[in-house]
């Protein structure tokens, strides 16, 4: 299954983020550890999506082929630094598109969302979800890709005005409930918060004095990311692996873990 990382932190330059670190990001795309049930290797594209202190939107970057292979993306990345990112490396769910549009992160106005997951059945086994959404909402869907489908009904509560915990939860439950087996790791950001659940899928969080990570797997973070906020740096970056079920929301001080509702399932 795709792995996925958001930022919020000092200025980090994305190839020390993503690109260099030991097990970082792009390392992840050839030798993932805790792949569960699903996939190898994760060379079906890939997106990042960065907020700049110019603009409230973020920019983003996103390619159908494996990160390695991206020249481009490698030539981009030194050159631009950002103090907060969501970047997903892609393997594509079955009966998916292989398009540069089904890769993570989606955006909308200032969020970015990746899914690491897959919604079996798709798209039938969402079309009564899909009968609530805005019709210019499911027509603007940007790819057909069971996460797009998800992006539709998260980011429709998030422009409803509904808190953005609640309805990253709401949309997990909703999900599950008509798709017992869907796996439903999301991951939401708009610059200054971010958001996560675990539902099957590996997740960990490491804060330092300087940052907070999210992250499919835990890897080496750049000494930026280290650094205690009086300039020194230091060595250890403790990871915690978030258990399952379990939703993670994080600001620039503070994480809370909070359990997901336990979901009465229709067919079950
Ligand atoms: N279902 C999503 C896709 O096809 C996510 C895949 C994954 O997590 N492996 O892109």
């Amino acid at each position: 299954m795709c792995r996925h990382v958001g930022y919020l932190g000092p200025p980090v330059r994305l190839d020390e983020l993503l690109l260099r670190p030991s097990h970082g990001l792009l390392e992840q795309t050839w030798a993932p550890n805790d792949m569960r049930r699903g996939g190898t290797i994760n060379v079906d594209g890939f997106g990042v999506g960065w907020y700049g202190a110019e603009r409230v939107e973020p920019s983003r970057y996103r390619a159908a082929g494996p990160m390695w292979a991206d020249e481009n993306f490698a030539a981009l990345a030194p050159e631009v630094s950002a103090d907060s990112l969501v970047g997903a490396i892609r393997s594509a769910t079955r009966s998916t598109s292989a398009e540069r549009t089904a890769c993570a992160p989606f955006q909308s106005g200032r969020w970015l969302f990746s899914h690491n997951g897959s919604v079996p059945g798709w798209p039938d086994s969402l079309a009564e979800l899909a009968e609530k959404l805005d019709p210019v909402r499911l027509l603007a869907s940007e790819a057909p890709v069971d996460s797009a489908a998800v992006w539709a009904l998260l980011s429709q509560r998030l422009s409803d005005g509904q808190a953005p915990a609640d309805a990253v939860r709401d949309t997990l439950v909703e999900v599950v409930r008509a798709v017992p087996d869907a796996r439903m790791n999301m991951l939401l950001s708009d610059g200054n918060l971010l958001i996560a659940t675990t539902w099957t899928h590996s997740l960990s969080v490491c804060r330092t004095d300087s940052a907070v990570v999210i992250a499919s797997e835990p890897f080496e973070l750049p000494a930026a990311a280290r650094g205690h906020r009086d300039g020194s740096a230091t060595a250890d970056s403790p990871w915690h692996a978030v258990p399952d079920g379990h939703l993670v929301v994080a600001d620039r001080e503070e994480t809370s873990l909070t359990p997901l509702p336990d979901i009465e399932l229709r067919d079950s």
